[in-house]
């Protein structure tokens, strides 16, 4: 195991906070990224340029990524749901421009007004807009995992759907479970699924720990050969369009596994822990992530 390394993109800022009873004032988002950075993150979603009344906790978007520190090797990633937001993501200075297919109607009418097929064809008109502004296009297919007013996904309608943003130019797919209803063997069949229908891009899985499967579906994901894990310091989030989702898988609980088996994440799991206290204190409620309260081992982080 040792000398492999995992990068784990922290989703906080943006899929954290989106669904948090809490509305996080600009300044207070930014100490976030700032406590973020210095816990070694180097990749984070902090921003989504989706309609601001229907998500308002993401309003300031633009003024979160105006102020966000601009260091050489730090990549903030903007999620868009359509065109005009892929532009907003361009104009407001994002590195990555993240655009999200649906993998089932029932959530992709309720979340974004599109199915399936109506998002690949988003992709293909986007694509060109994030590509003439120098800028590297990934795709987060939602719902991959299930529908929570459809049920199942087949795991074909994944595929084809990655398929689709391989050939739109997407250099990284993220599968989502969006209402966290994957387990460990599922995540195996659809990676392979996926990366053998766009086998030229990276891979990312994004879990949520609605049903605490989470951290199991991380070491399946890793055992299978992905490399890129979104997590939320502290296993804040949600969506707003997912009735009963919870939080993302905890970014110190992801860490302090992989680390334990020597794999390398980059990130300090002191200053994570730190950060989810401080979540708690600034959110007005406690986290979900068992670091946060047990610490981790041997020693070191309190
Ligand atoms: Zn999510």
């Amino acid at each position: 195991m040792t000398g492999r390394r995992v990068e784990i993109v922290e989703v906080g800022p943006r899929d954290g906070l989106q669904n948090d009873p809490t509305l996080m004032p600009t300044d207070v988002k930014l100490e976030f990224v700032d406590r973020l950075i210095a816990a070694g993150v180097r990749r984070m979603e902090a921003a989504s340029f989706v309609n601001p009344k229907l998500v308002p906790a993401m309003a300031d978007s633009a003024d979160v990524m105006a102020k966000v520190p601009r260091d050489k090797g730090l990549t903030y990633i903007g999620l868009a749901l359509n065109d005009k937001g892929a532009r907003r993501a361009i104009e407001a200075g994002c590195d990555e421009v993240n655009f999200v297919m649906v993998a089932s109607a029932g959530f992709g009418l309720a979340n974004q007004k599109a199915t399936p097929d109506d998002t690949a064809d988003q992709l293909d008109r986007i694509a060109p807009i994030v590509h003439d502004a120098g800028k590297p296009l990934s795709a987060t297919i939602s719902v991959a995992f299930g529908d929570p007013f459809d049920g199942e996904v087949p795991v074909e309608t994944v595929a084809e759907l990655a398929r689709r943003a391989a050939a739109a130019g997407a250099v990284e797919i993220a599968l989502g479970d969006t209402i966290g209803v994957a387990d460990p063997w599922d995540v195996r069949r659809r990676a392979d699924a996926v990366r053998a229908a766009a086998p030229g891009a990276r891979l990312r899985l994004h879990f949520h720990n609605t049903r605490n499967t989470a951290l199991a579906n991380v070491h399946a994901a890793v055992e299978a050969g992905v490399d890129v894990i979104d997590a939320s310091c502290g296993g804040i989030g949600g969506c707003p369009f997912a009735p009963k989702a919870t939080g993302n898988v905890a970014t110190e609980d992801v860490v302090y596994m992989l680390e334990r088996a020597g794999i390398d994440t980059g990130l300090d799991l002191g200053e994570l822990i730190a950060t989810a206290k401080w979540l708690e204190k600034v959110l007005g409620h406690e986290v979900a992530s068992m670091l946060s309260k047990a610490g981790g081992f041997p020693g070191k982080a309190a």
